[in-house]
């Protein structure tokens, strides 16, 4: 079976790899079509693409946006996305802007709660890369302060947690006009984050994005069990949404997750991207 995986960090935003690592492991791990989406920014798409016609992997570029949501993480993702767009450009532009900000915010929390920690040592776990909590949960476990990168998630980063300073950014309606605007294909990623409380409620998020343009959403992700797998499938299919999978593999920063496979078993059907394409050709 042909396989790929739709949901990826490099070193432009909070992963480990390189762009170009990134496509040779793709290579590697047997895929046939692999996408770079990275947090709030398109800087590594250039490189995914080049490394991908040198290693002749089909090669999708993509963006990961954040987006406002009062109970769990929305992000949302664009697939197929014209970089030169001046739409995207502005958006993205204002989204670093408002991480920009919030970063020293976060570290003076920690400086508060004792821990000697600067914007500087970040800067260098970060590689010059979009930073992100990440790269914070990566020095408090390189300095000792907590064992993983998910107890530093815990201990502190969590939203809510005594270290979470928040980031204004787009609301999901502005999100997915963006991604229009830039030819892109919008699809809601990894839906548990959203902590919908029973399907019914899922459905009801769902559905509203799709009034809003979205057309898709991602059913296999690494963090869905089966279950939850076939209820995304399943509202995907009630709502006429095309069903993307991702591992949201980050390197180091999630050694865990492992690219197209996550956390062992995940299989992401190339019928994916098929349907991505469709869906693209028919904007
Ligand atoms: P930020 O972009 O700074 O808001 O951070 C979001 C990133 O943190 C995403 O890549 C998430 O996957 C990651 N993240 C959020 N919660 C956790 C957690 N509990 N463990 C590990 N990574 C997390
Ligand atoms: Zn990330
Ligand atoms: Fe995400
Ligand atoms: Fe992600």
């Amino acid at each position: 079976m042909k396989l790929c995986d739709l949901h990826t960090h490099t070193t432009a935003s909070d992963g480990s790899d390189t762009p170009e690592e990134l496509i040779v492991l793709a290579k590697k791990a047997g895929l046939s079509a692999i996408s770079i989406t990275d947090h709030d920014t398109t800087a590594g798409l250039p490189m995914g693409r080049q490394t991908a016609k040198r290693e002749d992997m089909e090669f999708i570029p993509g963006v990961e946006l954040s987006v406002s949501f009062p109970k769990g993480n929305m992000h949302l993702l664009g697939y197929f996305i014209n970089e030169g767009s001046d739409a995207l450009h502005e958006v993205l532009k204002r989204v670093q802007k408002a991480r920009a900000d919030r970063n020293p915010r976060i570290i003076e929390r920690l400086q508060t709660l004792g821990i000697p920690i600067t914007m500087q040592a970040i800067e260098e776990i970060a590689l010059g890369g979009q930073i992100g909590r990440p790269h914070i949960a990566r020095f408090l476990v390189e300095r000792g302060y907590v064992k993983s990168v998910g107890q530093a998630f815990d201990k502190y980063l969590k939203k809510g947690g005594p270290a979470y300073a928040p980031k204004s950014i787009l609301s999901p309606q502005e999100a997915i006009e963006t991604v229009r605007k830039a030819q892109g294909v919008p699809v809601l990623a990894h839906p548990f984050s959203l902590m919908a409380k029973d399907k019914q409620e899922l459905e009801q998020i769902v559905s509203g994005l799709k009034a809003q343009g979205l057309m898709g959403i991602e059913c296999y992700y690494s963090e869905h069990d089966e279950g939850f797998t076939a209820t995304c499938l399943e509202i995907s299919k009630k709502y006429d949404l095309v069903a993307t999978g991702g591992s949201d593999y980050h390197g180091k920063a999630k050694p865990y997750i492992k690219l197209g496979r996550g956390k062992g078993n995940l299989r992401i059907p190339y019928s994916c991207v098929e349907a991505l394409k469709a869906a693209r050709d028919a904007l």
